[in-house]
């Protein structure tokens, strides 16, 4: 591993030592400036015959590859020039990045990112992260001794089963993990040096990509059991004695494993899940924001959840949390939260999963509403008898939401907060001009996958994209700047708290319940800020003044631009 050298020159610039000179240097995605090297470091490194003549500024040489990712019109190959950027120049790919956040957003993340996943091995360059696979047993250390860098602050880390809603996509999996941390770096301003992208590559059971001889994973039905979650603990232990300041992001785990790995990991090192608390923060600062546009208070309000699994049960749990803390408790709280699964309404019985427990209706409280409990009940009957004031869609089933059913809803309450966010776009439950119409305009929509303003009723409405990138990068920058021990539900509580008070009166006047993507850099430095008051606060970090805390979270941020590179003794 590499240690990244930087330090700050007489003149405020970073200032960082390079090992590698030449055609080395030039082929090192972290080092390299391409044509912007100037003269004295082409004298210096050795470079003097292998660049053209001229010198490019940094602005000059975004422009030019600007110009050439949008000059293709398929979304997958911007998507394959951004990744081919990342691979050349980090710090340009960054720059190019942060500058068009709200364009590009939609293609390192969701819902590219989805497609990118599906032609993995057909679109594949260059590896990029740690892969761990079962062949790996008893010498996991010594492959993420393989990480370029050494001092890995942030790793997020898939096993490939459930990304996106596009269920278990083998080896492919790994552009989620490197496109989540772009996003750390371009929104919360980590250095790429500090993270570290790893597929725990333990198989497969998509049969098409097994008979796929193309395919780049490891060739062999998925490993479960007893031997999975050795593997899982050897990976972890690893992590904690290599990179003991490293946070761990746990992405797109199937639902069991997701809170079982969570459970038993997040006391030993600091981890979270953002499937599950990422999206739950988000949602909840959604419904936070659609009271504040509908004038309900948070304990007034009925939430109906499509979909108990991974990303239900983490919105289901963190706003049932927020309630207890406001005061909501037995019969109230059931009744200000349901959620429903392909069987109907989610009951409180023996044999509910272990991850749902606690979460399900009493029987007796079903019939009462007006439902018979057990036997087969549909969304628009549930909707009929509990009356939500805000339903969300985190069921993967598209169209779910069908025009009956939100009229039904839009019949009780004057403005129906409705939150299709199932990913990518083909699986949204309804798209949010249909939710507009079949409720003249009234519905507050946010949607998880970006959609484009709806014209409705001689005005424009603005669709907020409920997306985890107001939530995961902030909390990841807190947890760090804070050194926090563990991530608790409170943090991501005061993340949603503080990112519904940063949707503004103008964002809601325009019928949007989250800020514009174009804002994410501001919104995750406050997010963040919260983060880091919320963990002093509990006393699980380092002590810090509250007037620190925005310095503190500052001097983490990474500008793109380059450094002065100096030659390393060995150079
Ligand atoms: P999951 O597989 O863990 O859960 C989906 C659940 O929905 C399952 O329990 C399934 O039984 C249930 N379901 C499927 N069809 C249904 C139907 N017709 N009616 C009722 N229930 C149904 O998946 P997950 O990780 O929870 O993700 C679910 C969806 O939410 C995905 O599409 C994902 O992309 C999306 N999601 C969006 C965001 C976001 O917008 N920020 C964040 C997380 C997840």
């Amino acid at each position: 591993m590499e240690r990244y050298e930087s330090r700050v020159g007489p003149d405020g610039r970073a200032v960082v030592r390079v090992p590698w000179r030449g055609p080395a240097l030039l082929a090192h995605s972290m080092y390299n400036k391409s044509t912007a090297f100037t003269r004295e470091e082409r004298e210096t490194f050795g470079l003097n015959g292998l660049l053209p003549s001229a010198v490019s500024t940094m602005e000059q040489q975004a422009r030019r590859v600007y110009g050439n990712i949008v000059r293709k019109t398929d979304a997958l190959e911007r998507y394959i020039g951004l990744a081919a950027l990342h691979d050349r120049n980090e710090i340009l790919f960054f720059r190019v990045l942060a500058d068009h956040l709200e364009e590009f957003l939609p293609i390192v993340y969701t819902p590219t990112v989805g497609r990118a996943c599906q032609e993995y091995s057909r679109i594949f360059r260059r590896a990029h992260g740690l892969w761990i696979t079962p062949e790996h047993r008893g010498r996991v250390r010594e492959v993420l001794a393989d990480a370029p860098f050494e001092d890995v602050r942030l790793i997020v880390v898939t096993d490939n089963e459930s990304i996106l809603g596009l269920g278990d996509q083998g080896a492919g999996g790994m552009a989620i993990p490197v496109g989540k941390l772009a996003l750390y770096t371009a929104a919360a301003g980590i250095h790429p040096a500090h993270t570290l992208p790893i597929s725990l590559d333990v198989g497969t059971d998509n049969q098409a990509l097994l008979d796929d001889d193309l395919y780049l994973g490891w060739r062999h039905p998925r490993l479960r059991g007893d031997a999975y979650d050795a593997l899982v603990d050897e990976f972890v232990e690893g992590v904690r004695s290599l990179f003991p300041r490293a946070l761990l992001q746990w992405e797109d785990f199937r639902k069991g494993n997701a809170v079982a790995l969570l459970e038993r990991h997040r006391d030993r090192l600091p981890s979270f899940n953002d499937d599950m608390q990422g999206t739950a923060a988000m949602a909840a600062a959604g419904v936070l924001a659609s009271g504040r546009a509908s004038g309900t208070a948070p304990p007034d309000q009925r939430v109906v959840i499509l979909g108990a699994g991974a990303a239900g049960v983490g919105i289901a749990r963190l706003l049932q949390s927020a309630l207890r803390a406001a005061g909501v408790e037995g019969e109230a709280l059931f009744r200000a939260l349901a959620l429903v699964d392909i069987q109907g309404l989610l009951l409180e019985e023996p044999a509910i999963e272990p991850f749902r427990r606690g979460l399900g209706w009493p029987a007796e409280l079903a019939r009462q509403a007006g439902l018979r409990p057990g036997g087969p009940q549909d969304l628009l009957a549930i909707v009929r008898a509990l009356r939500p004031t805000v339903l969300i869609g985190v069921s993967g089933a598209a169209g779910a939401f069908r025009e009956e059913v939100v009229r039904a809803m839009a019949e009780a309450v004057e403005r129906p907060a409705i939150f299709p966010l199932s990913n990518p776009t083909s699986q949204a439950e309804a798209t949010p001009g249909d939710l507009l119409r079949w409720t003249d305009g009234r519905a507050l929509v946010a949607a998880g996958s970006p959609f484009d303003p709806v014209s409705i009723g001689g005005r424009t409405v603005r669709i907020g994209q409920g997306n985890n990138a107001f939530i995961f990068p902030g909390v990841g920058l807190g947890t760090l700047v804070a050194e926090a021990r563990t991530v608790t539900d409170g943090m991501f509580a005061a993340a949603a708290a503080r990112l519904a008070e940063l949707v503004s009166a103008e964002d809601l006047a325009a019928g949007s319940l989250f800020p514009p993507v174009s804002q994410l850099r501001r919104v995750t430095t406050q997010v963040a800020e919260a983060v880091v008051r919320q963990v002093l606060s509990q006393g699980n970090g380092r002590a810090l003044r509250d007037d620190e805390v925005a310095p503190a979270v500052a001097a983490m941020q990474w500008e793109p631009a380059y450094p002065v590179l100096e030659p390393a003794g060995n150079a």
